[in-house]
């Protein structure tokens, strides 16, 4: 559609549009948005004036009408949106080992197949991390175990554990424990374990057994059944929560391969099969071995945004059948833009997490500005170390220059094209990305295959908003 923005009044504060085919989305800075016909647009851009009184009620409280703009309450929801900004790394990854027992086809987290020096996190380490996540300015933290496969090191990973937890009580500040396991070398001793320290558990499903032990083989055993086992197991003792603890809900995430594309269907029916209730549609990003493999496991964005579409609207079907399953990143995109609110999603934020909201620890006690960071080290490539956990404060990672570029190039105001964008309240850009794919912190968006990505999901997010009996499924996945 062509407007002539030439001849646009000076009615109309700042805002941004977007052609959805046949609606017109339309947002602004504070995180609001509103959806018109195209006769609706052409008119509130020529005169700065609501098209009808129904459209007034939304316009004026979104910031979109100029005699009507409530800086305070506007800035205020921003800040609320935004509170990430004023509260420090929250989330630390400590990478157990870089051992694993599988060879996924798409692995990004450089595994290896056997021990060797620095493949596997010491105990002295490890309570360097503990402390050294306990400083962090943030009210509460999470630390994330995670691997090649961290239950190889288990000896080490049980001990950090009741460390943390005792330093929890010792310091008063909340703690949030996570392990994100391929499962197959869980155990009855391993899980009551980690229930009882209430460490939440997730693992991946890429989908029916064919497809996942295909990403993610195993010798001589099928991935698919350990995952499911546990799964299971999980899902079974979280369903009838006992005295004494808290059980979480057990987690899966699931990668997009070139072998996932029109199988979303039966992907879907998998997890509604396990009765897990979110779905991690997780595009693959040409990084580590999946950038090698790119030929055998990689696609288009057009054909992810295909994928995406299609698997989101079968997801609402049965969200209207009575099949309670929600979308991960869709539900968290939600949660900004019908809620206000930050759910914590590192990797849609301006400046984006690396850092600021997150870092990761290699076995070695590197300190990283995220995990993918970390893998680039990995690889060889220090660009996003920040320090050695011995002799870090916060005042020296928030100087380190990987921190410092990392916030000036996920910047979305200094993105030529992010700047302009409709989605910008709610999008982040990934340096990591952008570095291994474009040789670039910056990157170049036009050409950008995450930013077509994202924008293929935005755009099936709000039509599906643009279709009221959608859009009230849709809202139900924010708890708004
Ligand atoms: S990354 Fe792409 S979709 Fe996101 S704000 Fe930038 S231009 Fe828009
Ligand atoms: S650099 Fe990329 S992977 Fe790391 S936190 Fe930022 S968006 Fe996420």
């Amino acid at each position: 559609m062509a407007v002539k923005t030439a001849k646009r009044t000076e009615q109309v504060p700042q805002v941004y549009w977007r052609d959805l085919g046949g609606r017109i989305l339309l947002t602004n800075d504070f995180g609001s948005h509103a959806l018109m016909t195209e006769a609706e647009f052409r008119r509130y851009i020529k005169t700065g004036a609501a098209p009808s009184p129904a459209l007034k009620e939304k316009l004026g409280p979104a910031g979109f009408l100029r005699e009507r703009l409530d800086m305070e309450a506007l800035v205020a929801g921003w800040r609320k949106r935004n509170a990430f900004l004023f509260a420090g790394p929250g989330l630390h990854i400590l990478v157990m080992t870089l051992r694993c027992n599988q060879g996924c086809l798409y692995c990004q987290s450089g595994a290896v197949k056997s021990s060797g020096p620095g493949t596997d996190m010491s105990w002295e380490t490890a309570r360097r991390c503990v402390d050294f996540a306990f400083a962090s300015p943030a009210p509460a933290i999470t630390i994330e175990f995670q691997g090649g496969e961290p239950l190889l090191n288990w000896g080490v990973l049980k001990k950090t554990v009741d460390y943390a937890r005792a330093l929890e009580k010792k310091k008063g500040k909340p703690l949030n424990l996570a392990l994100i396991s391929n499962f197959t070398l869980m155990d009855d001793k391993k899980a009551e374990f980690l229930l009882s320290r209430e460490c939440s558990i997730c693992t991946s499903l890429d989908g029916p057994a064919d497809l996942h032990d295909r990403n993610r083989p195993l010798t001589g055993a099928s991935s698919h059944a350990a995952a499911v086992k546990w799964l299971k197991y999980f899902k079974r003792r979280s369903d009838n929560q006992g005295p004494g603890y808290r059980i979480f809900k057990p987690g899966a995430l699931l990668t997009v391969s070139k072998g996932s594309l029109g199988r979303g269907r039966e992907i879907v029916d998998e997890y509604v099969r396990l009765g897990l209730e979110d779905i991690f549609l997780r595009p693959l990003a040409p990084i580590g071995y999946a950038k090698r493999a790119w030929d055998k496991i990689g696609y288009s964005p057009e054909e992810f945004s295909r994928f995406y579409s299609g698997t989101l609207d079968y997801i609402i079907s049965l969200n209207a059948r009575g099949t309670r399953i929600k979308e991960k990143t869709a539900s968290m995109f939600l949660e900004k833009i019908l809620a206000g609110r930050d759910p914590g999603f590192m990797d849609a934020r301006c400046p984006c997490g690396a850092a600021v909201g997150q870092v990761a620890y290699d076995p070695r006690g590197q300190v990283y500005t995220c995990d993918e960071g970390r893998m680039m080290g990995w690889e060889g490539d220090d660009m996003f170390r920040i320090g050695d956990v011995r002799g870090l404060d916060y005042g020296k990672l928030a100087a380190a220059p990987a921190s410092r570029a990392c916030c000036a190039s996920s910047n979305l105001e200094q993105q030529p094209m992010c700047s302009r964008c409709a989605y910008r309240p709610w999008c982040g850009v990934c340096p990591v990305y952008n570095y291994e794919a474009q040789h670039s912190l910056w990157g170049h968006m036009p050409s950008n295959g995450r930013c077509a990505v994202f924008m293929g999901i935005f755009d099936a997010i709000f039509r599906a908003l643009a279709a009221p009996k959608k859009a009230k499924i849709l809202a139900g996945w924010t708890g708004k």
